[in-house]
C-alpha cells in the first residue's frame, strides 16, 4: 500500500495485533445503521477510523 505510514493511537505507536507490523493505510468509514444499532450508537452518526496493516491487511477499527 503506497500510503502506509506509522500510526499513533492514544499516544502510543500502533502495531498490528496480528503480525506486529507498524505501517498502516488510513481509511474513514461511516458505520451503517445495522452496525450502529449493534453497538447502541443509534443516537449518533458514528464514523470509524480504519487502519489497515500494510503487511497482513488486518483492519483496526477505532470509533472517535
Ligand atoms: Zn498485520
Amino acid at each position: 500500500m503506497a500510503d502506509a505510514r506509522p500510526v499513533t493511537v492514544a499516544g502510543k505507536p500502533l502495531s498490528c495485533v496480528v503480525c506486529g507490523h507498524d505501517r498502516f493505510a488510513e481509511r474513514k468509514a461511516q458505520l451503517n445503521t445495522r452496525l450502529a444499532t449493534l453497538f447502541d450508537f443509534d443516537w449518533v452518526n458514528p464514523q470509524a477510523e480504519c487502519y489497515i496493516c500494510s503487511h497482513c491487511g488486518y483492519v483496526h477499527w477505532f470509533l472517535k
